[in-house]
């Protein structure tokens, strides 16, 4: 019997009559049937608000990036699940590794940015906060906390498992509870990822709902705190982020359309370099991993008319060795598009680029799925067109033919391949194949206004690249104009995606006490005993040590210069530095900065375990010989990584001299142990 897919709707799985049927991408089969009843987005909404809400932001930053490792292991341990299920999409096992297991790589790269980036508790201190008046009382800062609302995901067909877990991540880490809703025609692979979500039982309730099949009215009832993120064609985005209630209240919609992204071979690169066949390279492997079902394919080979007929030799014999059928069997190297609608919609788009331009390789040239009943699959052969003048040409900068489709588009100089790039009214990303340093840096500052991300090839970065149209979750994804206008991934960047920014004035104590940091000028803890004596849970933000204080003599330059082996100009050549704008020799600012660790440092074994670096140094004035120095060590941040034995601590750092003016200044990272289980 064909299975009925579900729906998760506040806490309960929703679906027993049969809806749309889904069909195998392969062979045509039955998959499932999605479910005929309709969710109640009010009740989901709910949910949402008085169960997820409350239940993510009872956890912080620091625990929520825990679950998101937990979660990555757990869906790995289940991969071949996922993988079984993905086959029926019309994807390749490679195709699937980068949705399923590029899926948990990004939950566990979100983990990490999560662990290693954000502060305890639900509140990021976007500091330095600034004096904002000449009396020391008043300052300015930002913050960045939880919406307080829900995000609703909508993903596109081609990555069940990837879309849903590269948008979930960073609005999950940022505290905001969850409602995916999956293009419904591969709808089948994202319920069965949501399913192993749920029940490994990591996730606080109402974190993550889903919803098979339609909307509804779930963004008329959406509110001013809530969020909507978008991936797609850029006709359903314009429809969508012009929704009255989204516009009325404000909604942030964040767009990701398809684009015509572009890939340039420049001049440097002819046929006898090793840059011109990774253009060929990656030009055939866009057009035929995901049978080129991804927004970030290269539709457009911006090349040389010089060296058109050798690129389409090139290309040619490529191509021809691509085995195109049911992914299931060995020899197979690209599969089918995700659904008979999707094969029509690619055979008109090819028609349409087609008219006026030339078949340079496609359908005729050998194209036979192999496989049993792929007669009744959504194959599409990979095509090649060439468009001899693509200056006087619209539509191919702004037909997109959703599969392994491709147009060469041959230009006479470079400026003219940078002018047919900026064609495409903005795009996910282009790449830029050269060997060229001119080139590289000219064509980064024509191609950065209109793509978000632009990848640069050649013999140097080949055998690392990550390759042109993958995403990676420490970069961003997205672009400008056609190609939504949004911005998702980016490492901590994704994450305040989801946060909302405030600026805050105030006296710094009142700073200090609403970020949790301590802003300078704020009031101190004092203790009897050195900071450094404090266990991890009892050190206080604001706890000080102002230090005993040591006069810089000339005997301390030379030794410091005899032992760094630095005897710049300024330290030991009176002359020269009397010549200088400080007119006279000055101590080296390593001298200042060890000086000042030897002036706060408590040196018995303690709690604080480890000095791992400094932050926002700053040598603010110059100490000479004869001058007294003095440091301030504050604890200023504590992180509390859940680690059982020991939390992070930094320390703000403020040296002085014998006037009360600041000299140096800094962060002194250190990791303090907790206070031994009893
Ligand atoms: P659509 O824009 O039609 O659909 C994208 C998502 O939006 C799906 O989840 C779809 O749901 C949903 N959706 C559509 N209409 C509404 C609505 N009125 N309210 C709420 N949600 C809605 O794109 P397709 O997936 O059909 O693909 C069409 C084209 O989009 C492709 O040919 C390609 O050009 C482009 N595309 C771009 C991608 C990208 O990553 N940038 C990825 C995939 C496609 P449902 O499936 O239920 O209709």
């Amino acid at each position: 019997m064909t299975p009925i897919l579900q729906s998760h709707i506040a806490g309960r799985w929703l679906g027993a009559q049969p809806g749309q049927l889904l069909a195998s991408a392969v062979n045509g089969r039955p998959v499932a049937h999605t479910h005929a009843e309709s969710p109640d987005f009010a009740e989901a909404l709910h949910h949402a608000r008085t169960v997820g809400l409350p239940a993510l932001l009872e956890l912080d930053f620091q625990r929520r990036a825990a679950i998101l490792k937990a979660l990555a292991r757990h869906l790995l341990e289940h991969k071949e699940r996922l993988y079984a299920l993905s086959a029926a999409t019309g994807a390749t096992r490679s195709d699937s590794w980068i949705d399923i297991e590029g899926g948990a790589a990004t939950l566990a790269a979100y983990a990490g940015i999560g662990s290693n980036e954000l502060p305890s508790g639900n509140l990021v201190h976007e500091g330095p906060a600034l004096p904002l008046a000449k009396q020391a009382g008043f300052a300015g800062t930002h913050v960045l906390v939880p919406r307080h609302g829900v995000v609703v995901h909508i993903n596109a067909f081609n990555f069940p498992v990837w879309g849903l877990l590269e948008k979930f991540a960073p609005s999950f880490l940022a505290g905001m509870p969850c409602i995916a809703k999956p293009a419904t025609a591969t709808s089948w692979l994202t319920e069965a990822c949501v399913r192993l979500m749920l029940d490994a039982g990591l996730l606080p309730p109402g974190a993550l709902q889903l919803v098979i099949g339609g909307t509804g009215d779930l963004l008329d009832r959406l509110e001013e705190t809530d969020a909507v993120t978008f991936t797609g064609s850029a006709d359903t985005a314009a429809k969508l982020r012009s929704n009255v209630n989204l516009v009325r209240r404000s909604v942030p919609f964040n767009a990701e359309a398809d684009s015509l992204n572009a890939a340039l071979l420049a001049p440097d690169c002819t046929p006898d370099t090793p840059e011109f066949d990774l253009f060929v390279k990656e030009l055939v492997r866009e057009m035929t991993v995901k049978a080129g079902q991804k927004c970030t394919a290269i539709r457009r080979a911006i090349v040389p008319r010089t060296q058109l007929d050798a690129l389409c030799t090139a290309v040619r014999a490529r191509l021809s060795k691509v085995t195109v059928g049911d992914p299931a069997l060995e020899a197979v190297r690209m599969g089918a598009l995700a659904s008979r609608s999707q094969q029509r919609d690619v055979a008109e788009r090819v028609a349409q680029l087609a008219a006026g331009n030339e078949l340079v390789f496609g359908e005729r040239d050998g194209f036979a799925p192999l496989g049993e009943g792929v007669s009744e699959g959504s194959f599409c052969a990979p095509t090649l067109l060439l468009c001899r003048d693509p200056l006087s040409s619209e539509r191919v900068h702004d037909t997109e033919a959703f599969g392994p489709v491709s147009t060469l588009l041959p230009y006479d100089d470079f400026d003219e391949a940078l002018a047919l790039a900026a064609r495409g009214r903005g795009s996910l990303v282009a790449t830029v194949v050269t060997h060229d340093r001119a080139t590289a840096a000219e064509a980064v500052a024509s191609l950065a206004p209109l793509h978000g991300r632009i990848h640069i090839l050649d013999r140097e970065s080949a055998a690392g690249s990550t390759g042109h149209g993958s995403p990676l979750p420490s970069l961003k994804h997205g672009g400008p104009g056609r190609a939504g206008g949004g911005e998702e991934l980016g490492g901590l960047r994704a994450v305040k995606h989801y946060l909302q920014r405030a600026a805050v004035q105030g006296s710094p104590t009142m700073l200090t006490a609403a970020t949790g940091e301590f802003v300078r000028g704020a009031a101190h803890v004092e203790q009897e005993r050195h900071p450094f004596r404090y266990h991890f849970e009892e050190l206080a933000i604001g706890q000080t040590l102002l230090t005993h204080r040591r006069t810089v003599s000339e005997a301390d330059i030379v030794a410091f210069g005899g032992i760094s082996g630095d005897y710049f100009y300024m330290h030991f050549d009176e002359p020269a530095a009397a010549a200088s704008p400080f007119g006279k020799r000055i101590a080296h600012g390593y001298f200042v900065l060890s000086a000042a660790a030897g002036l706060f440092v408590s040196p018995a074994p303690g709690p604080v375990l480890a000095n791992y670096g400094l932050d926002t140094l700053r040598f603010v004035k110059p100490v000479a010989i004869g001058d007294t120095i003095q440091a301030r060590l504050t604890c200023k941040r504590k992180i509390d990584r859940n680690k059982p034995d020991q939390g992070v601590v930094a320390w703000d750092v403020e040296v002085s001299n014998q006037q009360g003016e600041l000299v140096a200044s800094y962060d002194i990272l250190t990791l303090v142990a907790k206070k031994p289980a009893a």
